[in-house]
């Protein structure tokens, strides 16, 4: 079993806690994705998995066998980071090959995993290049070439296309989904970038401040936030939130309210939550000129073009709500309707920040 399981993980620096508690199974063949703002501890976890890092308290499981004290080495991970380092007197197949024939592997099988990396990645015409003689995209390949031909049970990348530019990285993704479905290891994958962990990820965990946020699908992780920090960052623009009273069925915004469905209100009352902030996402507001039942009136601050779509800034009851519209049909000053879509509405507990649930009926 290529299972990663981290039990009650602690990493510190000193006083400096930086990953804490971490609880998290990383299962057999998946795409995992180590995702989260700078600085959470995204790529301490990975290394601790590569055993570039010590744990300092918890256990670290790998394959079933306890590995804290075991070296990278012999764990069988292939990594490889964001500023890969190529051999710059080595071409293309040195670079690839070199860990290959260090371990000795039989020559033939040498060409055979070469052969099929070098189509994958399209290298294949580039073989005898040095790395100063490829372009920034091509070394990337060389880099993600070399990991991948070692056939390591665990495939390890620490925002490994971030230096790539927007075209690259998506045909880069591809690849290496491309090559996942091909060999099947385990991989993890840490990125900062939600759309990134949205394309390549089996799950997501999501991180913040060393604590694990949410871990699931990416369609769950979107349309099932578990709490309100990842309901914040998933989605551009981002989800708005903001406090609420709950009254008789209804969600109180200043003085302003609209009814909640029937499915809401018994979620509301199972919950056993009496302080709430209300979420919803800008692509799931309904605009309208005129007055609507249950929509709440608002000023157009700005409108922002998005490329495909427009993202219009309202001030309602004094905050700030960001609603997309796909025309351009809204000026600064003007009065409008917001009206959210009862299934896509999000409620927490505004105490724990923790999500109230979702009814069963979605
Ligand atoms: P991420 O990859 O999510 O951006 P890191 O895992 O690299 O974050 O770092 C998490 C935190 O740990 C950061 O606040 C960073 O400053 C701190 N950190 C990382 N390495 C060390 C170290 N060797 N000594 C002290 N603090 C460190
Ligand atoms: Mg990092």
């Amino acid at each position: 079993m290529k299972e990663i399981r981290f039990e009650n993980v602690w990493k510190s620096y000193g006083k400096t806690e930086v990953v804490k508690e971490l609880n998290l199974t990383i299962k057999d063949g998946e795409r995992l994705i180590l995702l989260g703002p700078s600085g959470c501890g995204k790529s301490t976890t990975l290394r601790m998995i590569a055993g570039l890092e010590d744990i300092t308290s918890g256990n670290l499981y790998m394959n079933g066998r306890k590995v804290n004290d075991i070296p990278s080495g012999k764990r069988d991970v292939s990594m490889v980071f964001q500023n890969y380092a190529l051999y710059p007197h080595m071409n293309v197949v040195d670079n690839i090959t070199y860990g290959l024939r260090v371990q000795k592997v039989p020559k033939d099988e040498i060409k055979t995993r070469l052969d099929a990396v070098l189509e994958m990645l399209k290298l294949k015409g580039y073989e005898n290049r040095l790395p100063k003689d490829l372009s920034g995209g091509q070394r990337q390949r060389v880099a993600l070439a070399r990991a991948v031909v070692k056939k390591s049970d665990f495939f390890l990348l620490d925002e490994p296309l971030s230096n790539l530019d927007a075209q690259l990285r998506v045909s880069a993704r591809k690849q290496l989904v491309k090559i996942h479905e091909m060999y099947k290891q385990t991989i993890v994958y840490v990125t900062h970038d939600q759309i990134e962990a949205m394309t390549v990820g089996d799950r997501i965990a999501l991180m913040n401040e060393g604590n694990l946020q949410m871990l699931d699908t990416p369609e769950n992780v979107y349309h099932r936030p578990a709490n309100i920090f990842t309901a914040k960052f998933i989605g551009s623009p981002q989800t708005n939130v903001v406090d609420v009273e709950y009254q008789n069925g209804n969600v109180i915004i200043g003085k302003q309210g609209f009814q909640l469905s029937q499915m809401w209100i018994k979620q509301i009352e199972q919950s056993g939550v009496d302080q709430f902030a209300f979420g919803i996402r800008p692509e799931h507001i309904e605009m309208f000129k005129t007055a609507k039942e249950n929509a709440l009136k608002g000023i157009v601050k700005y409108v922002e073009n998005q490329g495909s779509s427009y993202g219009v800034y309202v001030d309602l009851e004094g905050q700030e709500i960001i609603a997309m519209s796909e025309d351009k049909n809204w000026a600064e000053g003007e009065v409008m309707y917001l009206k959210p879509m009862m299934n896509h509405i999000h409620l927490f507990d505004r105490e724990t920040t923790n999500s109230i649930g979702y009814p069963k009926e979605l």
